[in-house]
């Protein structure tokens, strides 16, 4: 088990303090995760890892800068204090909102397919905008999460960037920066390969091209046995490739990060309360009061989240038990493989009331959370030097029916 800086005491007074399910962010984490990619000329958290307005806050007030994915996204970024000029919109479309979101705000857009150069043209001539490019290969951690390549739904195909940029020059727009996110998770023989690509695809831009930027994808070590990211020899990987390009073509250039889950995932955890344990046969299951409403990953992708019980020590005798929720729906389990199959991990014996720890899901943990079954949303915690602050109060039954209480008699 990993070391924690939120101690098994602090967070079961949060518990009992605010009930369960309850996500806790600890902010030193996240602090030390922007610190680590200083290198890079811009840091641009993309939030839908986590869209906390607090979180954001955090974020703007390390020096990081935002991606948005929605209109909703910046109206988040806005609320949260960041300019205009420190949001890019990315998509592979524009829905109507989002279209309106951007020519009304003017925040800069990052174009994943060639019809949004014909729908921005039109909408805002003269503009300046970024290109998603899909370089025509990927990486990702699952199939669900490809990013690059055929199978892939991001990006203007590689073969097209001549196109792009004549389509864009018709309705004068600039544009300014080449954009992949390809999740080259830690492969570094593969993050090679994705670097000599930006520098092939950067020789179809034209002139005004100022920014590169290496799209997200840094892995966190979700596993006990996974490696901490080597962050440094990424940056070096990087900035040499910047300052490459910049040669080539005889001027300066930026680089850009654009992480979400790796700013942010080993922040957080969910705590739940244990309403039970039984058995079916041979396997143990300890039944909690969250479930995949709250925490998706693990019913989506068979992501893997260690599990703790707080207070009980870690000589107390274990057995592999399945970890599962109150959804009326079988897959509602944390501990499962991406095949839906049953993957227990060692826990001592809990009674109801205990307190279970479910590690690193600050990235996309409460971001992915849905009423289903009709459960409201939890309540969220930030803690800052020590001090628990809710950032997010649990929503109630009353709010959750709200759009729904005023249709009348039937
Ligand atoms: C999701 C996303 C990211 C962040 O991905 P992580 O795997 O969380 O780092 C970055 N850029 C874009 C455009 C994205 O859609």
């Amino acid at each position: 088990m990993k070391t924690r800086i939120l101690d098994d005491a602090f967070l079961t007074r949060l518990a009992r303090e605010h009930g369960t399910p309850l996500w806790v962010y600890d902010a030193t984490v996240i602090a030390a995760r922007v610190a680590s990619l200083r290198a890079f000329d811009v840091i641009r958290y993309a939030q839908k890892a986590n869209s906390n307005l607090a979180i954001l806050r955090l974020m703007r007030s390390l020096g990081a800068e935002l991606d948005a994915v929605s209109a909703g996204e910046v109206a988040r970024g806005l609320a949260a204090g960041f300019a205009r000029d420190e949001i890019v919109f990315t998509a592979d479309l524009f829905d109507r909102a989002a279209l309106a979101c951007v020519v009304e705000t003017g925040v800069r857009v990052n174009l994943g397919s060639m019809f949004m150069i014909d729908d921005y043209g039109k909408a805002c001539p003269g503009r300046e905008v970024m290109l998603r490019i899909n370089p025509g290969f990927g990486h990702g951690h699952t199939r669900k999460v490809q990013t690059g390549g055929e199978a892939s739904k991001h990006g203007i195909w590689h073969v097209e960037i001549p196109a792009a940029i004549e389509r864009a020059h018709k309705y004068g727009l600039r544009v300014t920066g080449l954009h992949v996110h390809i999740g080259s998770g830690s492969d570094f023989e593969h993050l090679t390969y994705v670097c000599d690509a930006v520098g092939n695809l950067a020789q179809h831009f034209g002139r005004d091209l100022s920014v590169i930027s290496a799209g997200g994808g840094l892995p966190v070590p979700y596993g006990a046995q996974d490696d901490p990211f080597d962050v440094e020899r990424y940056s070096e990987t990087w900035l040499a490739t910047r300052d490459r390009i910049a040669h080539e073509l005889g001027r300066k250039l930026q680089v850009e990060v654009e992480p979400g889950r790796f700013l942010v995932a080993e922040s957080g955890c969910l705590l739940t309360e244990v309403r039970g344990t039984k058995h079916s046969g041979p396997i143990e299951y300890v039944l909690v009061d969250a479930g995949f409403n709250d925490l998706l990953r693990p019913a989506m992708y068979g992501s893997l989240h260690q599990i703790s019980a707080l207070g009980r020590t870690a000589s107390a005798p274990a057995k592999p038990r399945v970890v599962a929720g109150p959804l009326c729906e079988s897959g509602d389990v944390f501990t499962q493989g991406p095949g839906g199959e049953l993957m227990p991990q060692m826990l001592p014996d809990v009674v109801q009331g205990d307190i279970l720890c479910v590690h690193d899901t600050g990235a996309y943990g409460a971001s992915m959370s849905s009423n289903y079954n009709a459960r409201p949303f939890a309540a969220e915690v930030l803690v800052t030097d020590g001090v628990a602050r809710v950032v997010r109060a649990r929503q109630t039954v009353e709010q959750m029916l709200e759009n729904e209480s005023s249709g009348g008699p039937l």
